[in-house]
């Protein structure tokens, strides 16, 4: 892996913050984009801007043509059976809400229940509360062990007949757990609930295969993956989609509009209603690309490595504590140290020029679960060096040693 080579191709990371060479580890939130990405996007409204599907003029089919091609990219990717299965969104939350409002509110009853963990990022507890609270079913949760893993038992226990809809994520924002999908996919299946996999933090860094997964729902947020903000796709099976109703009303969806009725376009359309986000679906595509051409198992094992080095030197810092220590883990190191608010520690890194993510990360009852307000979080990209932790570290030092 010649990361050298691949951080020249991230125009933003040469640059200073505060007077110090950036040093970008909030990947977590959001990941750097490629010159590829960049190029496709400027291509896209520099040469061939124009509505999609609808014109028969050259523009417009230039322009569809780029726009299909990410959802063949995209079906690939996840290995879906079919193009049909992969609805472009504005990223994972549009992808849950929009599951939640058309599956959730359809075949949810009253009394049926709903599954989620404590690991869930509020994008996969809140939509998910709105059904229940509609619906008058109830919320269930998988609760998670010291380390920051699943506890199934306690799943295989919540399951039953009541069980409708399952929703997990792939791996953890917050602790960079890895969860047992396909078992937890496996266990619902038996009590007929569907399941929905929050794949935003796999997207980028995990092997997926919804097909050997056999999950109903699988969701993805381009800005995690090297793309641009804003997009997404949401992976559904087509048996359930074909009997969900459409979530959007508006053009692009229908198939014949009148007065007395409406009738609907065939999968995908039917879930993309209005003009979608054009240029950043297409640009969408040389990310995935990006990730392809490297190669995600050769991604994965070098942010691994930099993920067992960063564990290993923070974890000997003064007062610190790891939250989340599970076996397997995407690359992200959350931690706390005591007597020092994550705030802090984050702004004091932000003048020594080092990006970390500080507060709940948006998973405030997992906060409430370790009894903290928030940990500070540093997560590794493919193009983070093994220099950039110890910058990290000997950062962190500093701001102990300044605090006691
Ligand atoms: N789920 C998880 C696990 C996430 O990390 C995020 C983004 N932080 C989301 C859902 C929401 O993704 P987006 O904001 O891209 O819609």
């Amino acid at each position: 892996m010649d990361v050298e080579k691949i951080r020249k191709e991230f125009p933003i990371l040469h640059q200073t913050v505060n007077g110090r060479d950036l040093v970008y580890l909030d990947n977590a939130a959001t990941s750097q984009k490629p010159l590829v990405v960049i190029d496709a996007l400027t291509d896209y409204y520099k040469g061939y801007n124009a509505n999609i599907h609808r014109g028969i003029h050259t523009l417009a089919e230039k322009a569809t043509k780029a726009f299909e091609q990410t959802r063949h990219t995209a079906k690939q990717y996840i290995n879906a059976a079919s193009e049909q299965e992969i609805i472009f969104t504005r990223g994972v939350t549009e992808g849950i809400n929009l599951v939640a409002t058309s599956y959730g509110r359809t075949f949810v009853k009253e009394g049926d229940e709903i599954i989620v963990s404590e690991l869930e990022h509020h994008s996969n507890i809140v939509p998910w509360q709105f059904v229940c609270e509609e619906k008058n079913a109830t919320l269930k949760v998988i609760p998670v062990n010291d380390n920051g893993e699943l506890d199934l038992d306690t799943y295989r226990k919540l399951l039953s007949s009541k069980t409708k809809i399952v929703s997990v994520n792939h791996a953890s924002n917050s602790l960079g757990t890895i969860n047992p999908i396909k078992e937890i996919i496996r266990l619902a299946h038996e009590v007929g609930a569907v399941v929905f996999i929050d794949g935003a933090q796999a997207g980028a860094h995990l092997e997926i295969d919804v097909q050997d997964l056999d999950c109903d729902f699988y969701a993805v947020s381009a800005h995690k993956m090297y793309g641009p903000t804003g997009t997404g796709f949401l992976y559904g099976k087509k048996e359930q989609l074909e009997k969900m109703p459409p979530y959007h009303g508006g053009g692009e969806m229908i198939k014949e509009v009148t007065f007395k009725k409406t009738t609907y376009n065939d999968l995908p359309y039917k879930f993309e209603a209005g003009t979608p986000n054009i240029g950043d679906v297409v640009a969408f595509k040389y990310a995935m690309d990006f990730i392809t051409g490297l190669g995600r198992e050769t991604m994965a094992a070098y942010e691994h490595e930099l993920l067992l080095y960063a564990t290993e030197r923070v974890s000997k810092l003064k007062g610190v504590k790891l939250i989340g220590t599970a076996a397997h883990k995407v690359s992200v190191l959350s931690f706390t140290v005591d007597g020092i608010h994550p705030f802090d520690i984050g702004q004091m890194l932000d003048a020594r020029g080092i990006a970390v993510r500080t507060g709940h990360h948006c998973t405030q009852p997992l906060m409430d679960r370790y009894e903290i307000e928030g940990t500070v979080r540093a997560s590794f990209a493919i193009y983070n060096t093994k220099k950039e932790v110890d910058q990290l570290v000997e950062g962190l030092e500093r701001i102990i040693n300044f605090m006691k």
